[in-house]
């Protein structure tokens, strides 16, 4: 794999708010703790980007100059705020209207503990946070701004966990802002769930969604050298567990060639573009012999976004999280809710697409198959068959309610096939969605998710909570503790909430 996600250059900000009315020697005090603590971010293994140490900021205009710096800086991703002293919260309106990037407010303080014996009014007036951070709080409340609170000592693995997790959904936020999606053909005629309103989308969540034709990326295709087939083809072969009739001299290995021929393509097609993810649907394929399988997995797994069908709000949503999750352990993909285990008491959904899977979520080496598709009416495609590592996961799915979209999460557990499954010639994942099948499958078609979602092993609820907060959107949650009742309140009150407060 060759992932074409980094997060390198990327940073994050940090803050101190104050006053002047301290004296020279508090600020100078303020700032070193400041720089401390930056500097520990800056190597927290928990925090994925840098963690820059910014001057302490005393007055209106500092802070309204640094939030348009914030805005303009192309590495400066968000900011963590922190008013170790007491920063009147007058002096951030200003700066809190322009600021354009997501906001941490840290409440922490640089001690840990009382210094019980020497304790005074110098150390009193110093170390204020338990009380700047309050009217901090209060600003951006009363301007109805979205923030992420995190609290306790900075030292606290805890913290760092949290500021690590926010930063992940801050790096999925920022590499959406300009990000390109392209869809070769429109949706899948009469789906309603995947299409939606790309308009809004743009303006809402900051990517723009835009159809070519499937002549064009053909066109690329057709062009593709018939050396680099070759060297793509050696390049499967010794990745994956190649089925015998596609190895060379063997009769499908022009099938092979066929689908290294469109990965080829479809990655040049996406390079040129800036294209972050596409979308295809196997209803329009003019000129392409396969539908892409083997091409799509690879191109998912190396950092692209996709989802079948035209449907552009998954493929952009698989993106975010695959940023998101940069340097984890364990994969992000494409899924589809295909088919169900019914057996009393140990009921569980089968997970696949028709081809498209991610390998990111592979367990172990996948094969490279070749099978009939049955519907579509091209040539038989080649793709990548596997099981997929037992362990927790969620679902998450993005639907467009027609005033608002909606990120809806199933938190899941995946389990290990208990048979083989011989027959099966896709890529798979059983899992049980929690609290149970029952009440899981219920709450989500109660809520109108998806069959197309993404499917995480490294990403977990808190990460998309804090991704929905940025992008301003509902985030309704199945896990342990729903219970159906709960989750119809929920969506009826949450129905009242976005239509009084939809920016
Ligand atoms: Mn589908």
């Amino acid at each position: 794999m060759n992932s074409i996600l980094s997060a390198k250059g990327l940073e994050i900000w940090f803050v101190t708010g104050s006053q002047n009315l301290y004296g020279e020697e508090t600020l100078k005090k303020v700032a070193q703790h400041s720089v401390t603590i930056a500097k520990s971010f800056n190597t927290a293994a928990q925090i994925p980007v840098k963690c820059i140490f910014k001057p302490v900021l005393k007055s209106t205009e500092e802070i309204f100059s640094l939030c348009q710096e914030v805005n303009n800086n192309a590495d400066c991703i968000g900011i963590i705020a922190w008013m170790h002293t007491f920063s009147p919260a007058k002096m951030w309106i200003n700066g809190l209207k322009i600021l354009q990037k997501p906001l941490l407010h840290l409440h922490t303080q640089f001690n840990s503990d009382l210094p019980w014996k020497d304790i005074d009014m110098d150390f009193m007036n110093l170390n204020q946070s338990a009380h700047g951070d309050r009217e901090f709080g209060f600003i951006m409340t009363r301007m109805k701004l979205n923030r992420k609170v995190v609290v306790g000592h900075w030292q606290d693995k805890k913290v760092l966990l949290q500021i690590g997790v926010w930063a992940r959904a801050v790096m999925g936020w920022n590499d959406w802002q300009g990000a390109k999606f392209v869809r070769f053909g429109d949706n899948m005629r009469y789906v309603a769930v995947t299409d939606g309103d790309k308009v809004e989308a743009e303006i809402k969540f900051g990517f723009s969604v835009n159809t070519c034709g499937i002549g064009d990326l053909a066109a690329v295709i057709d062009d593709v050298k018939e050396t680099a087939v070759t060297k793509l083809c050696d390049e499967y072969a010794a990745s994956y567990k190649l089925a015998t009739s596609l190895k060379k001299g063997e009769a499908q290995h022009q099938s092979l060639r066929d689908a290294a021929k469109i990965e080829i393509g479809l990655r040049k097609f996406l390079v040129q573009g800036n294209y972050k993810g596409f979308t295809d649907t196997f209803e329009d394929l003019h000129g392409i012999l396969q539908l892409p399988g083997i091409a799509v997995q690879r191109l998912m797994a190396d950092g692209y976004g996709f989802a079948g069908e035209g449907d552009w709000k998954t493929a952009a949503l698989i993106r975010a999280m695959k940023v998101m999750s940069i340097g984890l352990q364990g994969g992000n993909s494409f899924m589809e809710d295909y088919t169900y285990h019914f057996e009393n008491g140990n009921e569980m959904v089968l997970g696949a697409h028709m081809l498209e899977i991610c390998e990111s979520i592979a367990d172990g080496k996948p094969s490279c198959e070749i099978h009939p598709l049955g519907i579509g009416g091209k040539a038989d495609p080649v793709r990548l068959v596997f099981n997929v590592s037992p362990g927790a996961a969620l679902n998450a799915s993005m639907i467009d309610m027609g005033n608002r979209f909606r990120l809806l999460v199933n938190e899941v557990t995946a389990v290990k096939p208990k048979q083989a499954l011989p027959n099966l010639p896709v890529a798979r994942v059983l899992w049980k969605p929690l609290p149970d099948m029952q009440t899981g499958c219920a709450a989500w078609i109660l809520a109108g998710g998806a069959h197309h979602t993404c499917y995480s092993q490294n990403l977990t609820t808190a990460h998309l909570i804090d991704f929905a907060g940025m992008a301003g959107i509902e985030l309704t949650l199945i896990n342990k503790n729903t219970t159906i009742h709960q989750m119809q309140n929920e969506l009826r009150w949450n129905d009242m909430y976005y239509q009084h407060n939809n920016k």
